[in-house]
């Protein structure tokens, strides 16, 4: 039986060795192109500690993991396994579950006591909501609501980041993420100065199973809600839980297109 996230879940002695502030700038394109091309040919095969290891090695603490699901538990694992120290962030939207939290909280303690967080600008989330009222998302598509409550968040948490570390698969959606390299350049989030984000996914070639197994093995907290049904967890009311067969991206925003299903963290990946 795993172990849900919660105050009691905190299975380890609490290790602060993710409370990085370190800083570093980004680096010019042409510089990052061939970085990338000396990265995609030595990591395209190589394991999740090795990428992380190879993401560290470039950017040091300055490399910041995004977490807020399963998949970046086992990165914050795997990263305290090689004992790599890395700026981690979480966004919150105002809009999660309780038990969102509890997860954030429980990693809070166990990994990660320099967690930044950081909410959506209070102006632009009163606006939407006046204007539009609580469920806009539901009449009009999510891609406004996202964009205020993750992507406007988000680049403010990457502007100081050279680099980033996800936790995207290939398997965790068909249209959108099935040709997701290990690292990349990422378009949608670097500047117009001539500089560059790179986006490193180390979990690209695993399988949901092997996340969980990793987790399972690790006893790492997860969220509560993946033991009621729920697969890919975004905001509590933009996620349900799915049935046996169904695509864990059926859960998220089912009154949409399947091919419109991002919110926006990784435009880049979209094919
Ligand atoms: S997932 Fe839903 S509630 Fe959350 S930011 Fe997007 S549209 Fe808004």
């Amino acid at each position: 039986m795993r172990q849900a996230a919660g105050p009691g879940a905190v299975g380890r002695d609490r290790v602060a060795c993710y409370g990085a502030r370190m800083t570093m700038p980004r680096i010019p394109r042409n510089q990052a192109e061939q970085l990338l091309s000396n990265l995609s040919r030595d990591l395209d095969l190589a394991s999740p500690a090795d990428i992380l290891t190879a993401a560290h090695h470039h950017f040091g603490g300055a490399a910041a993991i995004s977490f807020s699901g399963a998949e970046d538990v086992a990165l914050l694992g795997l990263a305290q396994d090689a004992g790599l120290d890395f700026r981690v962030f979480c966004l919150d939207t105002g809009r999660l579950h309780s038990e969102t939290y509890a997860l954030l909280q429980a990693c809070r303690e166990r990994f990660a006591n320099g967690l930044q967080v950081f909410f959506p600008q209070a102006t632009a989330v009163e606006q939407l909501v006046s204007a539009k009222g609580f469920y806009s998302f539901r009449i009009d598509g999510h891609s406004e609501c996202c964009g205020i409550r993750k992507v406007e968040p988000l680049r403010r948490a990457l502007a100081s980041a050279p680099a980033w570390i996800t936790g995207q698969r290939r398997d965790q959606s068909p249209g959108t993420r099935a040709q997701v390299p290990v690292v990349q350049i990422d378009e949608a989030f670097s500047g117009d100065d001539g500089t560059v984000l790179i986006k490193f996914n180390p979990l690209a070639r695993w399988s949901s199973s092997t996340v969980w197994k990793y987790i399972g093995a690790a006893q790492l907290p997860f969220n509560a809600l993946h033991e009621r049904g729920y697969v890919s967890i975004g905001c509590e009311p933009c996620t349900r839980p799915i049935l046996p067969g169904q695509h864990e991206r059926e859960g998220r925003w089912w009154w949409e297109e399947a091919t419109r299903k991002e919110c926006g963290l990784h435009a880049s990946d979209r094919s």
